[in-house]
C-alpha cells in the first residue's frame, strides 16, 4: 500500500477533474465572533420579491446562438460586471462538451508544457520579481485592502483548461482552487460561452495582493477585472520559506520535497524526530493506560487487557467518524473472541488502514473506541469514556481519519496528481512557494471536524497525523507541517488553540466551547461526557471547580454565553442533562460564544455567584448530571413580557428575533419599551420573564463607554426566588443609536429595578458583600 503513495508528490500526472477533490463550503474557522446586534437585512423578503418581478418584465432578446437560457445576456453581463450575476442561472444553459472537448483538443498543442509549466505560467514566472515591485504594499489601515496589481494571464478559459490537463503545475494549482471555491472548470467554460455570444472580452487576469506577510496570487472571472469576487482560493507567495521548524535529515527533506518519500515514511520521520528533540511533546506525566488495547503485532490481531502487559508500551488511537453503517464492534458476548483473535478482514477499511499504519509507525498496539469499549454495556462506556484524557493524552501518536465520512473510506484519500504547493527557484537566486491554505480546507474544514468528540480526541493528543482528502499532516505541540512543507508549515497555516504557541486548555475554554458546540452529536445525551477529557484537563492545570461546562472562576462572564440563534431546550420528561444555566442544556442551533475575561479591561458588576454546585450522575466528576443550581446576589432586576417579532425570510433564514416589553413606570404605565434579547430556545413567546444585568464592561470609544450584558431568566413556578435561564441580552452601545436604548433601559433600572429585586428575591442578604447587591435568587 505505501507504494501506491510513491511520487504523488511530483504533480506531473495529468488531472480529470473527476480525480480533483470533492468540494465544500469555504469557510474560517478564525472568524471573529458574531457580533450580537441585531441581523439588519440588507433588502426585506418583500422587496426582494418585487426586485424579482422587474428582472422578469425586462425585454427578452434570444441569443443568436439559439440557446435559450441565453435570454437577457445583456442584463446578466451588467450583473456579471458588478460580481452579482446569479450562479444557478448557467444551470440552464445549453453546453455543447463534445464541441468545448474539440476546442480543447486543438488548442492542447498550442499550450505545450515544459519544466513544469505551460507558456502563460512560465511567463508568469519568469516576470515574477517586476511584478512584485508593482504590487501596492499592505496597509493594515485600508479596510478591505488595495486595489491589487492585475495583468493578463490566459486568454481564456479553454487554454486554463489546456495548460492544466498538459499537466502545469500552477494551472494544476489554480484548478484545486477554483473546485475549493465550489467552482468547477465548466462554470468558467459556460461564463466564457455567454461573453463570446455577447463579443466582450475573456481574457483571464492574475491578481496580486499584499496581505499581512505575504503575497496573495489568485485569478479573476474570464472578461473581469473585478477582485471582490474571488473565482478561486487564493495562493499565498512565500518567499525564501527556510523555517526549518522540524529537523528532518537532509536525505529525508529532500526526498519529500520531490514526493518520493511514501506518506508513512514521510510519517515515521516526523514521529521519530518528535520523540527525540521535542521537549514539549515528551510529557513525563505517568498516565494510566487504556483498559484494553488492540495488539496489531501478533497474528492474527487481538484485544488484551492492558492488566496482562508487565511494560507500559506505546501505542496509537484513531479518531474517526463512525458513519451511519453497521460495523464489527467488541461486544459483551464477542470479548472472548476478540482475545483469540480479531478478523482483520471484517473490519472496516479505515481500522484496516489505521493497523497498516500503526505498524508502519513502529508500535505494536491501538486503540480504536469500538474495538477497546464494550458496546451497549453502559457501565463500560461510562468508566472508558471517563478516561479519554489519559487514553488520548497518554498515546504516542492519533491517526485521524480526517477526510473519511464513514469505515468504508479509509485513510489514504490524497487524489491521484494532487499539488499541494508550486516551488520555484529563480535565476536571481530567489526561492518562492506558492500553496493555497490547505490545512484549513483539509483538516480544520474536514469531516472528522464536524464531530464534537473528534474535538478532544484532537486536543488532548501529543501528537496527530491527519490523514485528509488531501495531504498528510502532521500536528504536535511543538509545531505543525504536511507533505508540502514537511519541515514546518508556514504561518498562514496555524490554528490557535492546536498549534505552536499552545495556551494551556484553561485559558482557551470559550474557543473550545465554541467549537464544540458548533460540531455535532450523534447522540445528545453525550454532551457532557465527550468533552469530558478536555474538562478533565483544564482541572488538573488549575484546580478550578467545573460546572456543567462552566468553571467557578469568573463564572459571572461565562454565564452570558449566547446561542448563533435560539437552540432547542431539552423536552420536558426527556433525560436530564445540564441546569438551564449551563449551555449544555440548549441543543442545535449552531456554536455557543461568550466574552472571556480580557486583562485590562474594566468591569463592574450588578451580580455576584454566591455558590454553585452540580450533582454528576455517576462517580465520574466530569461526565453525566443529574442536577445542579447556583445561587446569585444581585442589585436590580426588571419584569416585561417576551415576544416573538416575525422578521419573514432571507435565503431560507428566518429572521424573526425577540424582545422584551417592559411598562414605563410613572404617567405613562401604557407605554411599553421594547428591548432585543437573544432567547435560549424558540418555545418562550409571551412569557413573563425578567431581565438580570450582570456586569457591565466599561470601554473607551466614543460610544461604548458601557456596555451592559445580563440573563433572561423565567421564574420555574416552583419556590419564590427560583428561576430558569431564558436567555440572554447585551446593551452594549456601539453607536448613537444603541447608546439611546441602553438610556432608556438604564432610566427603567432607576425608576424600577430595585423594587422588582425587591419583590422577586428569595432572599434578602443582611450583610451583603456589596451593599448594592443584597437580593439573593436561585437559578436551577
Ligand atoms: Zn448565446
Ligand atoms: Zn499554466
Ligand atoms: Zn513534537
Amino acid at each position: 500500500m505505501a507504494n501506491d503513495l510513491v511520487s504523488e508528490l511530483s504533480g506531473l500526472h495529468v488531472v480529470s477533474q473527476q480525480e480533483l477533490p470533492s468540494t465544500e463550503e469555504p469557510g474560517n474557522d478564525e472568524l471573529p465572533l458574531p457580533d450580537p446586534s441585531p441581523i439588519v437585512p440588507s433588502v426585506s423578503r418583500e422587496e426582494h420579491n418585487i426586485w424579482k418581478a422587474d428582472y422578469k418584465q425586462t425585454e427578452d432578446t434570444l441569443c443568436p446562438c439559439g440557446d435559450e437560457a441565453h435570454n437577457n445576456l445583456e442584463k446578466w453581463y451588467e450583473d456579471y460586471l458588478e460580481s452579482s450575476a446569479e450562479e444557478k442561472l448557467l444551470l440552464q444553459d445549453r453546453f455543447n462538451k463534445a464541441a468545448l472537448e474539440d476546442n480543447i483538443q486543438q488548442l492542447s498543442s498550442q499550450v505545450p508544457v515544459s519544466n513544469g509549466y505551460c507558456p502563460s505560467c512560465q511567463k508568469l514566472l519568469d516576470e515574477w520579481p517586476g511584478i512584485i515591485k508593482k504590487v501596492p504594499e499592505y496597509d493594515p489601515t485600508e479596510l478591505g485592502g488595495k486595489r491589487p496589481y492585475q495583468q493578463a494571464h490566459y486568454k481564456n478559459t479553454l487554454e486554463f483548461e489546456a495548460g492544466h490537463r498538459n499537466g502545469c503545475q500552477l494551472c494544476t494549482l489554480f484548478v484545486q482552487c477554483s473546485i475549493n471555491r465550489g467552482y468547477p472548470l465548466e462554470n468558467w467554460h459556460k461564463k466564457e460561452n455567454r461573453l463570446n455570444c455577447l463579443g466582450k472580452s475573456t481574457l483571464i487576469l492574475v491578481s496580486v495582493q499584499s496581505e499581512e506577510g505575504y503575497l496573495n496570487l489568485t485569478l479573476t472571472w474570464p472578461g473581469l477585472d473585478n477582485y471582490c469576487w474571488l473565482p478561486a482560493d487564493p495562493l499565498y507567495c512565500i518567499k525564501n520559506y527556510d523555517q526549518k521548524l522540524f529537523t528532518l535529515k537532509k536525505e529525508a527533506t529532500r526526498l519529500a520535497a520531490h514526493g518520493e518519500l511514501s506518506q508513512l515514511e514521510l510519517a515515521k520521520k516526523w514521529l521519530d524526530a518528535c520523540l527525540e528533540t521535542h521537549e514539549s511533546c515528551n510529557s513525563t506525566e505517568d498516565r494510566q493506560l487504556p483498559t484494553r488495547l488492540v495488539d496489531v503485532g501478533s497474528t492474527p490481531i487481538r484485544l488484551i487487557r492492558s492488566s496482562d502487559l508487565t511494560t507500559k508500551p506505546r501505542y496509537a488511537t484513531l479518531s474517526h467518524c463512525w458513519g451511519t453503517r453497521n460495523f464489527h464492534k467488541l461486544q459483551q458476548d464477542n470479548i472472548e473472541d476478540f482475545i483469540d483473535g480479531i478478523p482483520e478482514d471484517k473490519l472496516t477499511k479505515t481500522f484496516q488502514d489505521a493497523i497498516y499504519i500503526t505498524r508502519a509507525l513502529g508500535l505494536r498496539y491501538l486503540w480504536i473506541d469500538s474495538l477497546c469499549i464494550i458496546q451497549l454495556d453502559n457501565i463500560d462506556w461510562r468508566s472508558e469514556s471517563a478516561l479519554m484524557s489519559s487514553i488520548y493524552g497518554g498515546s504516542a501518536i492519533t491517526i485521524a481519519a480526517a477526510g473519511a465520512t464513514d469505515g468504508t473510506k479509509g485513510c489514504f484519500l490524497k487524489p491521484p496528481g494532487f499539488i499541494g504547493k508550486v516551488h520555484m527557484e529563480l535565476t536571481t537566486g530567489e526561492v518562492w512557494d506558492f500553496a493555497p491554505s490547505e490545512f484549513h480546507r483539509s483538516v480544520v474544514k474536514s469531516h472528522l471536524a464536524g464531530r464534537a468528540w473528534a474535538l478532544q480526541e484532537r486536543l488532548l493528543s501529543p501528537r496527530t497525523l491527519h490523514f485528509s482528502k488531501t495531504e498528510l499532516f502532521w500536528e504536535c505541540r511543538h509545531c505543525d507541517a504536511s507533505e508540502s512543507f514537511p519541515e514546518g508549515s508556514p504561518g498562514f497555516e496555524y490554528q490557535h488553540i492546536f498549534h505552536r504557541d499552545r495556551k494551556p486548555i484553561s485559558e482557551i475554554w470559550h474557543t473550545i466551547v465554541k467549537l464544540y458546540t458548533g460540531a455535532q452529536l450523534t447522540f445528545a445525551k453525550d454532551k457532557m461526557i465527550a468533552i469530558s477529557g478536555i474538562a478533565q484537563k483544564a482541572f488538573e492545570e488549575t484546580g478550578d471547580q467545573y460546572l456543567a461546562g462552566l468553571w467557578r472562576k469568573d463564572i459571572e462572564l461565562q454565564l452570558l454565553w449566547c446561542q448563533q440563534s435560539p437552540g432547542r431546550r431539552l423536552l420536558s420528561g426527556s433525560e436530564y442533562r445540564a441546569p438551564s444555566w449551563s449551555w449544555a442544556s440548549v441543543d442545535e442551533k449552531g456554536f455557543v460564544y461568550y466574552s472571556p475575561k480580557v486583562e485590562g479591561t474594566k468591569y463592574v458588576y450588578h451580580a455576584h455567584v454566591l455558590d454553585a454546585n452540580v450533582v454528576p450522575a455517576g462517580k465520574e466528576l466530569f461526565g453525566g448530571l443529574v442536577g445542579g443550581e447556583l445561587r446569585m446576589s444581585y442589585s436590580v432586576m426588571l419584569a416585561g413580557e417576551m415576544n416573538r417579532i416575525q422578521g419573514g425570510y432571507w435565503d431560507g433564514m428566518d429572521l424573526s428575533y425577540y424582545e422584551v416589553d417592559i411598562n414605563s413606570p410613572g404617567d405613562n404605565s401604557d407605554k411599553k419599551e421594547t428591548f432585543r434579547i437573544y432567547p435560549d430556545s424558540d418555545e418562550l413567546d409571551g412569557r413573563d420573564v425578567y431581565l438580570l444585568p450582570v456586569l457591565e464592561t466599561l470601554g473607551t470609544g466614543k460610544y461604548n463607554k458601557r456596555n451592559l450584558k445580563g440573563l433572561v431568566v423565567l421564574p420555574t413556578g416552583g419556590k419564590k426566588g427560583e428561576y430558569s435561564r431564558a436567555g440572554f441580552f447585551d446593551l452594549s452601545a456601539f453607536d448613537e443609536g444603541h447608546r439611546i436604548t441602553q438610556d432608556r433601559f438604564l432610566g427603567l433600572l432607576e425608576a424600577s429595578g430595585k423594587a422588582t429585586a425587591e419583590a422577586r428575591c428569595a432572599d434578602v442578604l443582611e450583610e451583603p458583600e456589596s451593599v448594592e447587591e443584597r437580593y439573593v435568587l436561585t437559578i436551577i
